[in-house]
């Protein structure tokens, strides 16, 4: 028997409810933020997820699925958002005679080739964000409130925002300078990898999970200690607008999310003070360096197959339908076309409905109606059918009521 690939899911029965019910509170979410939604390809070119993702982080050098197509393309899985919502931003050029900001935000799958785990995935989902235009900390706040409202709306009240700044471009080759010349000598206590990384890009050590809990990253030089006044008086207001918002956030000093292309801020919202459900921060040289002009940019992408485990933990309750509006039954092969139309009829008419597809003995139906947890029934009878009749049971109250069968969507549009 074939089996799915590993680090996959099937999303089937009430995941897949729970799941479209979080995509419903998300859109709604975004329509009051006004961004837009947009779909990009599953995949592209190689070259957009390398350059814009880094050569250099673990993501490229590890984790995509890069493979080459039937006419000799280099193909890689999109295994994060932005390059591509920026690919699409830079091919219509939307950096042109910009009037009022660019919004989009995404839900889609993503691939990774990572060792998968609890909340760790091949294919997994991310619901994401980008905000393109505005270099004002207002829109650095509205970004971060949006994720955190995501959240919050969804029922998760113990999330905190991990915030950190790394400034513009100054402040940040500053910090790199005194975080190269601080681990130069420690180079020896860090793992292969990060010996790697210090030739690369050093600010990707500061990610590294095998030496996360080492005494050497611990008292790495901070990004904050080497912010500019300007940076330092942008982190400042951003932390002012925050405060107005009433957004529960906690500045973290080691946060770099080791992309190359952040700036100022980055952030990650946290749950319960633990894992990270998603993450995101300004990046005002990726539009640049994927082929448009200077633009600044910043956004955000959920974790979102966390985000339903973190559901399940904190035992959120979810809204979902788990019943039927009403089952057909019949008692014999006669009365079957009336329970098809009517079927028929119901359904156009907005109730949901099911008949038996197995011509099943009755006593069997009535099992059906109670696996189904049918609101109403209703047992065709040519007896009734004779004088265009149907007795409509209430399965909870097990009342029941002769009406006419022309009457029956008003019936059920008064009662339920
Ligand atoms: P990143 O794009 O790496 O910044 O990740 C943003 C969020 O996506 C993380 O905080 C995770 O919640 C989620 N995520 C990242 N990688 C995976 C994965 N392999 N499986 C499931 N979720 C993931």
């Amino acid at each position: 028997m074939i089996t799915k690939p590993k680090g996959t899911i099937d999303i089937y029965g009430k995941e897949a409810k729970i799941r479209s019910y979080v995509n419903d509170v998300l859109d709604a979410l975004c329509e009051k933020y006004n961004f837009d939604r947009i779909e990009t390809p599953v995949f592209e070119d190689s070259s957009l997820f390398h350059r814009g993702v880094g050569e250099s982080s673990d993501l490229v050098r590890k984790e995509t699925y890069d493979f080459k197509d039937r006419g000799d393309r280099d193909i890689t899985l999109r295994p994060e958002g932005t390059a591509g919502v920026v690919r699409w931003f830079n091919e219509n050029k939307l950096y042109g005679n910009m009037t009022d900001p660019v919004k989009v935000y995404y839900n889609m799958k993503m691939y990774r080739y990572e060792r998968p785990q609890s909340g760790r995935l091949r294919e997994f989902t991310q619901w994401g964000f980008e905000l393109f235009g505005s270099n004002d900390p207002m829109s650095d706040a509205e970004v971060i409130s949006l994720a955190y409202n995501a959240y919050r709306m969804l029922g998760l009240d113990n999330v905190c925002v991990m915030l950190n700044s790394l400034g513009d471009k100054e402040s940040r080759e500053t910090y790199r300078n005194a975080l190269v010349n601080y681990l130069k000598p420690h180079l020896n206590g860090l793992c292969e990898d990060c010996k790697e990384r210090f030739e690369i890009n050093p600010l990707r050590i500061l990610d590294c999970k095998v030496d996360a809990d080492s005494d050497i990253l611990k008292n790495a030089p901070k990004p904050i200690d080497y912010l500019n006044e300007e940076s330092l008086n942008r982190f400042n207001k951003l932390k002012d607008y925050l405060d107005l918002m009433d957004i529960n956030y906690e500045v973290d000093e080691s946060l770099v999310r080791g992309l190359d292309y952040y700036d100022h801020t980055v952030f990650e919202i946290k749950i319960n003070n633990s894992y990270a459900l998603g993450g995101g921060g300004r990046y005002n040289n990726l539009v640049k360096e994927l082929g448009g002009e200077d633009m600044p940019a910043v956004g955000f992408a959920m974790g979102y197959d966390r985000t339903i485990l973190a559901l399940a933990e904190n035992e959120v309750s979810i809204p979902i339908n788990e019943s039927i509006d009403i089952y057909l039954l019949y008692v014999s092969e006669s009365e079957k076309d009336t329970a098809c139309y009517l079927a028929q009829d119901l359904r156009l008419n907005g109730f949901s409905c099911e008949t038996d597809l197995f011509n099943k003995s009755l006593k069997s139906q009535f099992k059906s109606v109670d696996r189904y947890n049918a609101k109403y029934f209703i047992v065709l009878n040519d007896e009734d059918l004779a004088k265009d009749q149907i007795k409509i049971k209430d399965n909870k109250t097990k009342e029941e009521e002769t009406i006419s069968i022309n009457d029956l969507i008003d019936y059920l549009d008064i009662h339920m």
